[in-house]
């Protein structure tokens, strides 16, 4: 199928053709006709598999098709977990309106707030927010919800995990009753179904490759190794295969820390990106990271969430995460768009059960490497691994493990939107072991049943079975640090 099959007006087809696009990702192809007739729509989708563009295009075109009723206010809002990802979606709405006369806005904390009235006030069509921030406007009543149309929650699960499941319904209420709904979301939990219940109306579901799935293109190995010897591990492969561009998940922020200072004392640039940190110093860090300055970008899950990083060569998950869906999520980061990518995961003893977790999920074992020199100590016992970071400085870690286990935590005040949330609601966000998702409580429509798609998308994680990679990773290529569509 091409674009040009979709009914999309030609002003989009242009800006289409501009990025380059030729053919809709299955996604895209699915989504696009429905929403481009008015239906709402479940869609199951994760970051990678060209989701943004499934509802911004359809959204532009019924926008251009329909004329707003006089007042000016805005039309569409789109909701993401992160302001990394809002600002991504942000610049996907003006690369596909770049033919098209609408004004569109990102707002999001960290920032200051005042820029964003004044950008308000001269009138906004489309708007992408994270919820905090939005809400913090909606008070101050610098914007005006009452006219949207259309209303999309990017990352919905990634939401709910993040503890923001009242601050979505809080927006809802300050939205017309009639309205068309999308919500987007790489997971299907029972909570999301109770979210979807209580807001989307007779949605219609698609869904696209799983992620789990996606990994065709992903060499992945795990490395065994002991707790302690982590870093000096993977220094060693660093350097000794001369990786660039290399993205590496800890569990924690204070781990992420500490192993970019670790990195970077021996000779290799590393930054660290987590929700500790300033905007400025998380979009300079990514900035850094593409344009090849910075050799490795250390990152917690939540951090690199949505992270449209193309091309990215090697992604090493320095801990497991707790979570196995954040494994495939990670690993998605590398792999995209036809181009080949390798993951690499240090496993010590601690980390037995989230392997074998994950080994189940992705449906397949993965082949495990020992690096000379590396041999694992089988005298050393298992420890449980929650709230613990193989990357962190052990006293500031000591402090922060006896903080949670007496006090509330303290949380930056650098970041409104996301410390709100980790002082008062989810600790499982970052450096904290991941709870299951919390209830959501009762819908307030009945909610959608499983569809025979929703079945499959379960059960389809098989592909690539089968191709396993035994020999390790030695690889001279090069990032070639390509142009990305992070920052607005
Ligand atoms: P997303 O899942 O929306 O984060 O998109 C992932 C990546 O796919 C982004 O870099 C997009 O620019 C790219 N992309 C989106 N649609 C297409 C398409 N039809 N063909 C090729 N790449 C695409």
């Amino acid at each position: 199928m091409k674009f040009s099959e979709l009914g999309l007006s030609p002003e989009l087809l242009r800006a289409i053709a501009d990025q380059g696009y030729t053919v809709p990702t299955p996604i895209q192809a699915k989504a696009i006709p429905l929403v481009m007739e008015g239906h709402d729509l479940m869609a199951c989708a994760q970051t990678g598999t060209g989701k943004t563009a499934g509802f911004t295009l359809p959204i532009l075109h019924r926008l251009a098709a329909s004329k707003p009723s006089g007042r000016q206010h805005v039309r569409a809002l789109i909701l993401t977990p992160t302001r990394e990802l809002a600002a991504q979606v942000a610049e996907s709405v003006r690369d596909y309106g770049a033919h098209l006369a609408f004004k569109s806005l990102v707002v999001f904390g960290g920032v200051g707030i005042v820029p964003q009235i004044a950008a308000l006030k001269k009138g906004v069509d489309i708007l992408v927010a994270t919820p905090g921030r939005l809400l913090d406007l909606a008070q101050q009543k610098a914007v005006d919800l009452s006219g949207i149309e259309i209303l999309v929650l990017d990352e919905a699960d990634r939401m709910l995990d993040m503890g923001f499941i009242h601050d979505i319904r809080r927006v809802i209420a300050l939205l017309p009753k009639t309205r068309q709904n999308l919500l987007f979301s790489a997971t299907f939990s029972d909570d999301i179904r109770a979210l979807a219940g209580s807001f989307l109306v007779s949605p219609s579901y698609v869904e696209s490759e799983r992620r789990n799935t996606a990994p065709e293109l992903v060499e992945q190995a795990v490395y065994r190794v002991d707790r302690e010897r982590k870093r000096e591990l993977l220094i060693e492969l660093i350097k000794q295969n001369d990786w660039h561009q290399v993205l590496v998940f800890t569990r924690t922020k204070w781990g992420a820390n500490g192993l970019a200072e670790k990195l970077t004392k021996a000779g290799i640039e590393a930054s660290a990106i987590h929700g500790n940190k300033s905007q400025g110093a998380r979009t300079r860090a990514l900035g850094d990271f593409k344009n090849g300055e910075l050799r490795v970008l250390v990152a917690t899950d939540i951090a690199a969430r949505g992270l449209d990083i193309e091309q990215l060569p090697f992604v090493v998950n320095y801990e497991l995460p707790n979570v196995p869906e954040d494994y495939v999520h990670r690993i998605g980061r590398t792999g995209r768009a036809g181009a080949s990518g390798k993951a690499v995961s240090l496993v010590c003893v601690d980390e037995d059960k989230l392997l074998r977790d994950i080994e189940r999920l992705i449906k397949k074992s993965l082949p495990a490497l020992t690096h000379p020199g590396f041999a694992v100590d089988a005298t050393i016992a298992p420890q449980p691994i929650a709230n613990r970071s193989t990357g962190q400085n052990k006293p500031q870690a000591a402090k922060v493990a006896r903080n949670m286990g007496t006090k509330k935590r303290s949380v930056s005040s650098n970041h409104p939107d996301e410390a709100r949330r980790l002082g008062a609601t989810e600790k499982a966000r970052e450096g904290e072991a991941k709870k299951p998702p919390r209830r959501s409580g009762s819908p307030e429509r009945p909610m959608p049943k499983k569809t025979p798609g929703e079945q499959s998308a379960k059960t389809d994680h098989s592909a690539g079975q089968g191709r396993r990679q035994q020999r390790p990773f030695h690889s001279k290529a090069k990032a070639t640090p390509k142009a990305t569509r992070v920052s607005s």
